[in-house]
Parts: structure tokens; C-alpha cells; sequence
């Protein structure tokens, strides 16, 4: 599909002003070629609005059927309005701003509309980083939260791929981990790098070990304990997402959410030198109603899964 987007909210009100506007933008981002049947791959016909049957298996299926939006009993309208709050501003809104700023009735509302959201901004597998790559972990927790002495139960730890782009930084990624083993650290390497990069990291010993078999990639070390300047990338991602997480969500994140604020934090980063903010909203949308079936929990349930053995 061509890449249509509004530019301005004005535009968004113009072109989303009811249901059906919003429905036949979905319908195109999901199927640019016509209908296809999820479950055989065939064609199909309208039926009723919003409900198309294929002509082979007789399978019914609505355009938000098995997407992020699927069972809403929210409006598409407030649908494509939180999008386009989520991306037209740098730093992203709070589910308390959301809620303000559509007149939803309440918090909850708004806050399980954005944890939604999230989990269509990051597609696992999908435009791997390439090239140098940094890798290095970082820890999300106790201190940032002003709670003391509780620092080792609080912390959870956090895995970082930054690309190297001349002095700058290029794309990254983000992992909520639960340990730094080999088949943890491995799986993310695996996950989020292409095979023929090269891969900088510290001396830590389960990187040492994954040498000679990461998928073709090539694990350089550093062995020095000074990783920061080492490791610059890293550590400056670090600290801006920490800073994104204080200021727009006054840091008060349960660990178990902590990936999907990572998620956005990368759809954002990895977007922010995009001309159009509409250009967000065009993939927020086109990621909304293409969820890959094998979600990062999956895959973390796996890791997990490995290390108990
Ligand atoms: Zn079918």
C-alpha cells in the first residue's frame, strides 16, 4: 500500500470523521490487495458491514478480527485519535493524558488502550539490526523509583542493542530479561541482530561463550570493566529511556508491563527522525492490524523455559 497518512489533526478529523472512514483505512492498511480469508487464503465477499465470507471455507472475518483490535467495544474513532496522540507528540501521552484528552470515562480505559498499542509498535524477528552493533544490559529499578534498600528484589534487568551509525546511533532494541545466561542473552542476539554483524560487547562470560555459534555472528569483546566509554551507545540509550520513563510516565512502571514501555520507547527512537509524525501514524496503524502470531512473550516463555532446564 502506498503510503497514505494524515499529516495534521485537522486532516485525521476530516478524513476519520465516522466508522466507516476508519474501517476502510484498516481494511486497506490489512488487506491492500483485496479480502483474504485468514484461515485458507481465499478471496471473499462483503457480506454485512464489516464481515466478509470467504468463498472456499465459508469463514466469516471482521478487519479487526484477530488484530490488537479485536473485541473492542471502543469506537474506531477513539481508536485512530489515540494513535495519532500516541504518535504526533515526541515523548508520547500518559494514559492519564489519553484519558483527558479523548473524554474517556475512565483510566482504565485508557491505559489498556495504550498497553494495546505498544504491543503492535515492536514486531520480534522483524528489520533486525545490522552492521556493529553494541550490546550491553542495563538495569531498570529500585533507585529510579526513590524506594531504598530493596534495590535487588526491585531491579529488573534489560538487554540493549544499539546499531552504530559513524559517532551517532543508528536502530535499537530492547529486551526485559530475567537473567543474563547464554540461552537468554543468545536468544536476543538471535532475535534482534542479522546474521553477518558484528556484535561488541564486555567481557561477560555467557557472551563469551556464545562465540563461534551466534548464527554467523561475530562476537567482539571488550575487556575492559569500563564499559560506558566502550560502550557509549548502549549507555545512552539507557539513560533516554530512563529519562522518557520519568518524565512522561513518572517512572511508576510494574515490571511485568516493563516490555511494552520498552517497545514503545524503540518505535519511537527508531522513528525520530521521521519527517512526518503521520508517518507513525500510518505504521502504528498498518503494525495495529498486522500482529505477528508469535508474540515476545512467547519467545520470553521459551527463554525461560531453556534456563529452568
Ligand atoms: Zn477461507
Amino acid at each position: 500500500m502506498r503510503e497514505d497518512y494524515p499529516r495534521t489533526l485537522l486532516e485525521l478529523e476530516e478524513r476519520f470523521s465516522d466508522e466507516a472512514k476508519c474501517r476502510g483505512y484498516l481494511f486497506a492498511l490489512r488487506w491492500p490487495q483485496g479480502f483474504i480469508c485468514p484461515a485458507c487464503g481465499s478471496g471473499g465477499l462483503a457480506i454485512r458491514r464489516d464481515l466478509w465470507r470467504c468463498v472456499s471455507c465459508g469463514r466469516e472475518t471482521s478487519v479487526m478480527a484477530g488484530t490488537i483490535l479485536q473485541d473492542s467495544k471502543l469506537p474506531l474513532r477513539v481508536w485512530f485519535r489515540a494513535m495519532w496522540q500516541v504518535t504526533s507528540q515526541k515523548n508520547g501521552v500518559s494514559a492519564l493524558g489519553l484519558q483527558r484528552v479523548l473524554g474517556l470515562g475512565n483510566y482504565k480505559t485508557a491505559w489498556a488502550l495504550l498497553h494495546k498499542l505498544r504491543r503492535a509498535m515492536v514486531r520480534p524477528g522483524r528489520d533486525c539490526l545490522s552492521g556493529v552493533v553494541e550490546v550491553d544490559e542495563a538495569y531498570w529499578g529500585a533507585e529510579e523509583l526513590g524506594v531504598r534498600g530493596r534495590q535487588s528484589v526491585d531491579k529488573a534487568l534489560i538487554v540493549v542493542a544499539a546499531q552504530v551509525d559513524g559517532k551517532g546511533i543508528g536502530r535499537i532494541r530492547l529486551w526485559h530479561i530475567a537473567d543474563t545466561n547464554r540461552a537468554t542473552l543468545h536468544g536476543f542476539i538471535g532475535q534482534s541482530i542479522e546474521p553477518g554483524s558484528t556484535v561488541v560487547t564486555d567481557g561477560l562470560q555467557a557472551y563469551r561463550e556464545m562465540e563461534g555459534y551466534a548464527h554467523d555472528r561475530q562476537i567482539q569483546k571488550h575487556q575492559s570493566a569500563d564499559a560506558e566509554h566502550l560502550l557509549p551507545r548502549v549507555h545512552r540509550v539507557v539513560s533516554l529511556f530512563k529519562r522518557w520513563l520519568l518524565g512522561t510516565h513518572q517512572g511508576a512502571i510494574a515490571h511485568e508491563y516493563l516490555q511494552d514501555y520498552l517497545d514503545e520507547f524503540t518505535f519511537r527512537f527508531n522513528r525520530r527522525t521521521s519527517r512526518h509524525r503521520g508517518h507513525l501514524f500510518f505504521r502504528l496503524a498498518q503494525q495495529a492490524v498486522a500482529v505477528e502470531p508469535a508474540p515476545y512473550r512467547r519467545l520470553v516463555k521459551h527463554l525461560h523455559r531453556h534456563r529452568n532446564r
